[in-house]
């Protein structure tokens, strides 16, 4: 079953109207920063679209204040381990996804954050619940039993998702791409509805009332418009690789600006801020910004590792990508994906890394051509069609 979904253009909110607002749950967890990300996208979204015809509130029961603590000190563990053993993820990911496994986990879940869903669903009542982590979904079906509540599961990964993604009970799935089976992600039965809608980004990635344009959005860091600007993201955890593809390219033969985002990695944001660049040269260096999209606008290339949300972001606004390295599991296929779409090049060593910015800087038609690519690879419409869906699901259960 697919719900037909239409994107009414201008937004669909009117000043006068009687009914009460839709309300809208957002499950969410602050484990890297996509997550996160997709989460506003939506909320941002809602508002600007449908204004006070909906509330919507996020909760975070693995990481945020309503985490019973066990819970949280787990989840939290997902940080420390990317920057620091991201190695032990792949089996970590890949584990957990085995059948009995994956239902284990699922339910052990469900049960340590059963108390902060049900206060949740007393307290909104919601009409939607939007999950946007793998591990919530499960919590999120069992929450509803007995509720109106329709649930939707909005993946966030690109690659290789985990199958909890997938659920039964689930009433609807919003993939970001073609081609992910189910199968593949490890799930036994169908999610009911699915749509490929994209990975939902937020509205300064999209909106161009409130993106910046190259020269103004270079102009805002104080870097030179003439100059070549790579910017260096590893996530919102600032994880391992970033401290030295930054250094790479600081130091390196390409004469270039760079700008690095080191996320929530504060030990990393302080080292890099004592790097001196060659005469000439510019570095700036933050922790973590809530600007991404003007910063992003500012740079000729990203170097990333392959995750999901900046690869989507990176698109959106038509920005090269340097794959630089992924988060072994979920990311896998990334950077498969990156360079299938012809919307970057993926490196394997930092010594290619620096060359690969060098071979970009010199040569104007290829970097075009991979503009054209993430360009033609963005899904800047996915938070409108996401939302577009959960409202009609909220009016369906009214
Ligand atoms: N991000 C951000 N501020 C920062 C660093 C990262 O808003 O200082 C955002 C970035 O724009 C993207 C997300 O964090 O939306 C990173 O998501 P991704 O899926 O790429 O990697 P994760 O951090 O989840 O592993």
């Amino acid at each position: 079953m697919t719900t037909a979904v239409t994107r009414p253009d201008p937004p669909a909110h009117s000043a006068a109207h009687s009914v009460p607002p839709a309300r809208v749950l957002l499950l969410t967890a602050d484990t890297g920063g996509g997550h996160r990300a997709s989460t506003e996208a939506l909320r941002e979204e809602l508002a600007h679209r449908y204004g006070a015809q909906v509330t919507s509130v996020a909760l975070d029961p693995l990481t945020g204040p309503a985490a019973p603590r066990p819970v949280a000190g787990i989840a939290r563990l997902y940080g420390p381990l990317v920057r620091h053993a991201p190695f032990v993820w792949g089996p970590l990911f890949h584990g957990t996804d085995i059948g009995p496994v994956r239902r284990l986990l699922s339910a052990l879940v469900t049960r340590a954050v059963r108390r902060p869903l049900a206060e949740a669903f007393a307290h909104h009542d919601p009409d939607v619940v939007a999950v946007l982590h793998p591990l919530l979904v499960a919590p999120a079906t069992a929450a509803r039993r007995g509720h109106h509540a329709r649930v939707v599961s909005v993946v966030t990964d690109l690659g290789r998702p985990h199958g909890t993604w997938w659920h039964p009970d689930a009433d609807h799935l919003v993939a970001p791409r073609p081609g992910l089976a189910r199968k593949a992600a490890g799930a036994s039965r169908p999610t009911a509805g699915e749509h490929l809608f994209g990975l939902p980004v937020r509205r300064q990635f999209t909106d161009p009332g409130v993106s910046l344009e190259r020269d103004r959005a270079r102009r805002r860091l104080g870097l030179d418009p003439g100059r070549f600007v790579v910017m260096v993201n590893g996530g919102g955890e600032g994880s391992r690789g970033t401290g030295r593809w930054a250094r790479a390219l600081v130091t390196g033969p390409a004469d270039v600006d760079v700008l690095v985002v080191c996320g929530r990695n504060e030990r990393l944001r302080r080292r890099l801020a004592r790097l001196t660049p060659p005469a000439g040269r510019r570095l700036i260096v933050t922790g973590f910004v809530d600007d991404m999209a003007a910063r992003m606008s500012a740079a000729d290339v990203l170097v990333t590792k392959a995750g999901p949300g900046i690869i989507a972001e990176a698109a959106a606004l038509g920005l090269p990508l340097l794959v630089a390295g992924h988060l072994p599991g979920q990311e896998a296929g990334n950077r498969e994906h990156v360079v299938r779409a012809g919307a970057g090049l993926a490196v394997d060593s930092t010594r290619d890394l620096a060359a690969a910015a060098g071979r970009l800087r010199a040569d104007p038609v290829l970097l075009h051509r991979l503009r054209e690519g993430a360009r033609r690879a963005g899904r800047p419409d996915a938070a409108a069609l996401t939302t577009d869906l959960i409202m009609t699901l909220a009016k369906e259960v009214r």
